[in-house]
């Protein structure tokens, strides 16, 4: 009876049980990542295909964690949110974000815009547009230059979001649909709510010059965007021949490896920032 006691444990002690203690090892380091300095944001540059300048950056999390190393946000975002740890890393991104503007601004570049993600726990967070809306007070920067990514899951209750998205506006910050196609919600929602850009979910982007239907659906995002008044911007472009497709598509913008990965905030700064002229 030992022995098959010793073995059962030796069976359930496999994948299931390392998985759940790699997630309890994440978690209790990702509550301390904000206190011990841990998490940094890198910037992905967005190009404009017409001027080939960059418009703008998204902002996007890195976590160094002290044994484990980098971590990558399509890991521990999911489990920022199931534990609800995402409203303070949400908070953090938003402080640091803006503090960053302010000190660039008061460095003589030009001015900067920069994408932020939401996720859908903090989009619903009671007291998000406040919160918003003092760090731009606080920091003196223009709202214009803050654009906020939400997915379409963020968006599932009608009534609430635009509630919420109308108050944003009002703020004056831009919001953007991320990963848009790739969520169920009826398409009604773009025509009701205040919406500037639409983001073209890369895994449409990736085989769109081989795949009909890829092509096919990026070409109506783009129409349905240009139709509505939107800007439209394709993410994960990787080559050239991509690049000239949504060219001719008429689609303006594109985010990817192509033009250049994320990069921590020197290196932006080096390679794209420019002194304002006087
Ligand atoms: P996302 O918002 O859709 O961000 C785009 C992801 O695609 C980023 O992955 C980016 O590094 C990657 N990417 C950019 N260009 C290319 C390309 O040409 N090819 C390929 N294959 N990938 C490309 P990353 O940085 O690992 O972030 C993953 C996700 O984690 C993000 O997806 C976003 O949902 C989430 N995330 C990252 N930072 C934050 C944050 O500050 N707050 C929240 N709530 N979520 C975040
Ligand atoms: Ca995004
Ligand atoms: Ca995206
Ligand atoms: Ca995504």
């Amino acid at each position: 009876a030992k022995e098959l006691g010793r073995s059962l444990y030796q069976f359930y002690s496999t994948d299931m049980e390392k998985q759940s203690s790699y997630l309890m090892l994440l978690e209790t380091g990702l509550r301390k990542a904000i206190e011990r300095n841990e998490l940094e944001l890198y910037y992905q540059p967005q190009f404009d295909l017409v001027s080939n300048k960059v418009t703008s950056y998204e902002a996007l999390l890195r976590w160094k964690h002290p044994t484990l190393g980098y971590i990558s946000p399509g890991e521990f975002i999911p489990l920022a949110e199931d534990t609800g740890l995402i409203l303070s890393i949400g908070e953090w991104v938003i402080n640091t974000v803006c503090q960053r503007i302010k000190k660039w601004n008061e460095s003589g570049y030009e001015p900067i815009s920069i994408g932020i993600n939401l996720s859908a726990k903090q989009f619903q967070q009671i007291g998000l547009v406040d919160m918003i809306k003092e760090n731009i007070e606080s920091n003196q920067i223009f709202p214009g230059c803050l654009e906020f990514e939400l997915t379409e899951g963020a968006m599932q209750d009608a009534k609430k979001t635009l509630r919420t998205l109308n108050q944003l506006k009002d703020v004056g910050v831009r919001i953007s649909v991320d990963d848009f196609g790739t969520g169920y919600s009826s398409l009604s929602y773009i025509k009701r709510f205040p919406i500037d850009t639409l983001k073209i979910d890369q895994s449409f982007v990736r085989d769109v010059l081989t795949d009909e239907k890829d092509a096919a659906i990026t070409t109506t995002i783009i129409y349905l965007a240009q139709s509505l008044g939107l800007s439209v911007i394709a993410e994960g472009v990787e080559d050239e021949k991509q690049v000239e497709f949504f060219k001719l598509m008429g689609c303006h913008k594109a985010q990817g490896y192509y033009f250049s990965k994320p990069l921590p905030e020197k290196e932006i700064i080096e390679h794209y920032f420019k002194k304002k002229t006087k």
